[in-house]
This record gives C-alpha cells, structure tokens and sequence, in this order.
C-alpha cells in the first residue's frame, strides 16, 4: 500500500462537476478581474468569518503584506512573530522594511508563547502576529490583552485555520485583520493562488481595497501607491463552490485527528496539544520523533509519504543570517524544527489508509 501525504487530486475530484460549470459561466461572462464571482465570495467569507469585511488579494503572503501596510507599518517599526512558522509571517514585516521581532512558541501548542511576548516589546513595536500553525489557535485572549495594554496592533495569520474557533469566535476574526490563504493544499484551497483579509474596521477594509488595486479610489485616480493583488473571477468562483463544504471537511479531519491520536497514544511519539477553549481544524498532523532522519527514511520505504513543517525556524534561516542569530536563541523552535514530522493527512483519507500508517509508524519505531 501507499499512502500519499496529501491527495489533492481526490478533494478536487469531489468538485469536479460544480467546478467546470462555474469555470464556463465565467469564460461565457469574459468578465475575469474584480466581478459579481469576487463580490459573492467577500460576502460570504465575511459571513463566515463574522466580520464586517472581506477584502480578496492575490494570496495569503499579500494578504499579511498589505494589512500591514493598511496600519502604516514602515522602516523603523518592529512586529512581533513566532520564532517557529511558515516564512511568509515575517517575510510580510520584511518586505515593508520594518523588523520582524521573534518570540518563542510553547512547547506543548506549538504556537507563540504569550509569557514570551512582553520582554520584547519596545518603543518601536507596533504590532503582533499570532499564526494559528497546523489549524491550531494562538492564545487569543492573551495576545489581545497585551496588545490593548500596549496599543500595538493585531494582524491574525489564519492562513492553516480556515474556520477554526476560539471561543466561538472564528480565527482570523478577533484581531484588528485576519489574513488568510487558499493556496491549493490549505483547509479552503483555490485552484491557484489566491488570499484575503478581513476586518472589523471601514477604514482599513477601504485602505486594503485601494491597496490591492494600485492604489485606486476610482479608476485612474491613485490615492498611493498600491499594487495589483487581486484575487480574479475564476478562482473566486471555485472558492464560493468549496466553501460550502469547508466546515464538513474540517469536521472529516477532525475525525481522522482524532483517529490518529487515539492509535497513537501508546508509541513513544509527542502530538502537539489543543490550545485551551478552541476548536482547531488541524491543517496539518504532526508528530514529534527521536531520530527523525531515520524514522523518515524507513516509513517512506514502507509507501508513507511524510513531510516536514518546518525544518529551519525562522531566525536560522539564511535570508535572516544578517541578524545574526546563534543556535539556541530560541530553543522550542529549535527542537520541534528538529524533530517534528508531519503525517499523511486529507479529508478525504481513507480508515484504511490511516490505520496503514499507524501500522507502519509501529514497525518502524
Ligand atoms: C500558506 C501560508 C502563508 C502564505 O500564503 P500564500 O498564499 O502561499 O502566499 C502564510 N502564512 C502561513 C502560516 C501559511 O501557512
């Protein structure tokens, strides 16, 4: 048997006839930028979200970029990410040439540490980025708190957390912009790249929307400059297709997490826990082994494709070696960089399938 780690193909295929029928009414239309497709998604991801607004972009690193610009992040400010997660948090905070301040993450959640946080607030610190990693939900509440204490903005990276709760609230929805991705392999994954963001707020909604358009408060007139990220008709289309059905396939991987955590409990694996009063939506399922190199290399000779998430934490990765960061400086991204794995999961995976891995997880260790 094989198992791959993801199988985009069968998700798809699930679609296939509702998503060549929105592909050809939109061909038909020849309408393909900023459209009704556009108009319909942002309505209803803002009804999901519970937001007031919903505004499309090109994809989850330009929607992090472009919120941040929507708060006048510049040169000079600093904006304070988790240590351990996917390049595009603080690459955003770079690209604007402002400084990206790294804070360790719990060992136990594998999101960013709120005990960590107020040490490396400064002067110059103007926001925070919680990442809700692997679907699971930075400590909201906490996070919220030092932000109003210190008045420093909040910008969500939701992007592995499409409808994932905290309290009932929805990630992305709680700081003052949630950001988000639908690159193919996310919990809502369009059949390209594309992202949005989304706000409680007129007056940032307005800003990200002349933003994504070069600027534009009406065609031709530039207010600033901007840039093109927008998301376009047809993939707009297929998201509104795939978003009703986001919440029934959270719950199949909540199922098969579920699943995999029960058959586990007795190997000698660490599974990252569930942050407090949240309902994640495990964007990803990982586990942390002794001896990866090997764990890996055997498990995949038995058909089990596995992957890592994340092996280089971000203030060891060669694009930041300016900063000089030495190893040890932030000791529990280091260790789950070096020993996490991340298993085969999708929600359309067979019992099967998983009980495949688990066998195999069980020889090889
Ligand atoms: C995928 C992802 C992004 C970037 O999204 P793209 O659409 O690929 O640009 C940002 N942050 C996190 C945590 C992600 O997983």
């Amino acid at each position: 048997m094989k198992v791959p780690f993801y199988d985009l193909e069968k998700e798809n295929k699930l679609f296939e006839k509702e998503l060549t029928a929105s592909f050809k009414k939109t061909l038909s239309s020849s309408w393909f930028i900023l459209g009704n497709n556009v108009d319909l998604f942002e309505k209803e991801w803002a009804r999901y979200v519970k937001t007031k607004h919903a505004i499309s972009v090109g994809n989850g690193t330009d929607a992090l970029i472009l919120a941040l610009k929507a708060l006048d992040i510049k040169q000079g400010d600093e904006v304070i990410v988790p240590a351990y997660t996917f390049v595009a948090t603080a690459f955003a905070v770079s690209v604007l040439g402002a400084t990206p301040v790294f804070v360790d993450v719990d060992p136990k959640t594998h999101v960013i540490n709120p005990l960590l946080i107020e040490k490396k607030i400064t002067k110059k610190t103007r926001a925070i980025i919680p990442v809700h990693l692997y679907g699971n939900l930075a400590d909201m509440d906490e996070i919220m708190k030092i932000a109003k204490k210190h008045k420093l903005f909040v910008v969500e990276d939701a992007a592995q957390a499409h409808g994932a709760l905290y309290k009932n609230k929805k990630a992305g929805g709680i700081g003052d912009i949630g950001c988000f991705s639908f690159y193919p392999s996310k919990n809502l994954g369009a059949l390209g790249d594309a992202g949005i963001t989304v706000t409680q707020n007129k007056k940032i909604a307005d800003r990200l929307k002349s933003l994504r358009n070069y600027g534009q408060i009406k065609k031709y007139h530039s207010n600033e400059i901007g840039v093109n990220s927008r998301l376009d008709e047809i993939q707009a289309g297929f998201l509104y297709i795939k978003l009703k059905h986001l919440d029934s396939q959270n719950k199949k991987r909540r199922e098969l997490a579920a699943l995999y955590r029960r058959k586990l409990l007795d190997l000698p694996v660490i599974i990252p826990e569930d942050t407090k009063n949240s309902q994640p939506v495990h964007h990803l399922f990982t586990i942390q082994v002794k001896k990866r190199d090997t764990f890996i290399k055997k498990i995949e000779r038995l058909g089990v494709q596995v992957l890592i998430h994340y092996p280089v934490p971000l203030h060891l990765q060669k694009a930041y070696r300016k900063m000089q960061f030495k190893k040890g400086s932030f000791p529990e991204s280091e260790r789950i960089a070096d020993s996490t794995v991340s298993l085969p999961f999708f929600p359309s995976m067979s019992w099967e399938q998983l009980n495949y891995v688990v066998r195999s997880i069980q020889k090889v260790l």
